[in-house]
């Protein structure tokens, strides 16, 4: 039977209400029957997530204090929400345990472990699903790095035969028996690696905001929700700063060709956002768009470089990327002209040994002209639809044209699903409102 795993960020579960908005929408449909539950996350903006706390608890018990008033807040929290929603349970045992645990060997990862455990052992009763612990199904090697193949296989084992199954996320178990959690955030790793084990028709990311936004809302008022992006297009706008999932959470899936819908806990009623595969039917989109989203990061250097006859010197390029390469600084674009040529670098890798890279290029390649600049943003304007739209980079101009704003560099990939454009940082937030505008508003 075609299945769902859904998974349930921090703020969908941070209270009694919000765990029944999350019942409601896991019973509205008989396929959501593996469900990953995220640690109470914040019930208001200056609210401390459980996992926060339990990171706080473990440090005062490595540094031998006492931590049991910290302890009593994660307690209270978590025995409101079970009388809140009138379930008849104890945690009483396992915060015993966890304390005791703590006291006697204090480890990090055990103890952010504990808050996705204590949830899902809620969540489940609440349920009426069965627990699964992610330390039986996730499995790390020694190192830490997730064992994919042996946790595809234990994750099968494990819910064969089970009709359902709540399985707590962020967490799993290294071979030698210790808890290992992923980077923060990755209980949307989790959600990914189940979806591909029980090979669910779909990954559905349940969280607090409607999907991908094509635009920061701090920038362009009220942007639209991206309907469907391909995982490439979120690799460009993820890497320029775009965030709502877990970078590690993407393989997974999309090895198994499996979508995943970013959907918002408190407004069930919206779509969100579908993330699919590139070979995706696009002809069945409704909304059409030329691009997909625009997303801008400050923070980036050029370094420019001048030569006569530079591209005539075979192994110039070469010369000077081997002077970053010898600094541990890699490179973000390069365009060239015949005699020039000029490489954006992120300032803070450049910052502590610029003037050795200056030197080292000046002996390397003895430029005519060689300078920095700094204050650099760079913009990224992503779409798979401009590949086949002529006239899209001459509009996204004429909007930074209208604007009177410089652009610094430009920089198209060669799969023509992103122009890159470098602006100075003060900018940033006109260019992207000003191509929101053209091509969103315009195209409405
Ligand atoms: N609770 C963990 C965190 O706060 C993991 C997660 O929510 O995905 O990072």
């Amino acid at each position: 039977m075609a299945n769902k795993v859904v998974k349930f960020g921090g703020s969908s579960l941070a209270d009694a209400n919000q765990f029944r908005k999350v019942a409601d929408i896991i019973k509205s449909d008989s396929k959501r029957i593996y469900v990953v539950p995220s640690a109470p996350g914040k019930r208001f903006s200056d609210d401390i997530k459980i996992t926060d706390m339990l990171y706080k608890c473990c440090e005062l018990a490595g540094s031998g204090v006492d931590f049991s008033e910290d302890f009593q807040i994660i307690k209270d929290r978590y025995n409101g929400i079970i009388s809140d929603l009138g379930i008849d349970m104890s945690l009483e045992d396992e915060f015993n345990a966890i304390a005791a645990e703590l006291k006697s060997r204090p480890a990090k990862d055990f103890a952010a472990s504990r808050g996705e455990y204590l949830n899902g052992k809620i969540l489940a009763k609440y349920l009426g699903y069965n627990f699964v612990d992610a330390a039986d199904v996730i499995i790390f090697d020694t190192k830490g790095s997730l064992l994919l193949e042996d946790t595809v296989k234990a994750v099968r084992e494990k819910l064969d035969g089970l009709e359902n199954a709540v399985i707590p996320g962020f967490y799993g178990k290294t071979t030698e028996g210790c808890i290992k959690t992923f980077s923060r955030g990755g209980s949307d790793v989790t959600g990914s690696i189940i979806a591909n084990a029980v090979r669910a028709e779909i990954y559905e990311n349940w969280t607090d905001v409607s999907g991908f936004l094509v635009a920061d809302p701090r920038i362009v008022e009220n942007p639209d929700v991206i309907e469907t992006i391909t995982y490439r297009e979120l690799r460009e706008l993820a890497y320029m700063g775009a965030s709502v999932l877990h970078e590690d959470a993407i393989f997974p899936v999309r090895s198994a060709g499996i979508p995943i819908n970013i959907r918002n806990t408190n407004r069930p009623q919206d779509a969100g956002t579908m993330i699919v595969a590139n070979d995706y039917d696009f002809s069945k989109e409704s909304l059409c768009h030329t691009i997909t989203g625009i997303a801008g990061r400050k923070g980036f250097s050029t370094i420019n470089i001048e030569k006569a006859m530079m591209n005539s010197e075979t192994g110039f390029g070469m010369k000077v990327l081997k002077v970053l390469f010898d600094h541990g600084i890699s490179f973000e674009h390069m365009p060239s002209g015949i005699d020039t040529m000029s490489i954006t670098v992120d300032s803070s890798k450049l910052d502590p040994v610029r003037e050795e890279v200056l030197a080292d290029i000046r002996k390397a390649v003895n430029p005519d002209h060689l300078e920095i600049e700094d204050g650099i943003a760079i913009l990224a304007v992503v779409g798979r639809r401009m590949k086949n739209t002529r006239g899209t980079v001459a509009r996204i101009f004429a909007a930074m044209a209208h604007a009177r704003i410089n652009v610094k560099m430009i920089d198209q990939g060669s799969s023509e699903l992103n122009v890159i454009i470098g602006v100075s940082e003060h900018d940033l937030p006109e260019a992207i409102r000003r191509i929101y505008d053209m091509f969103i508003n315009s195209e409405k």
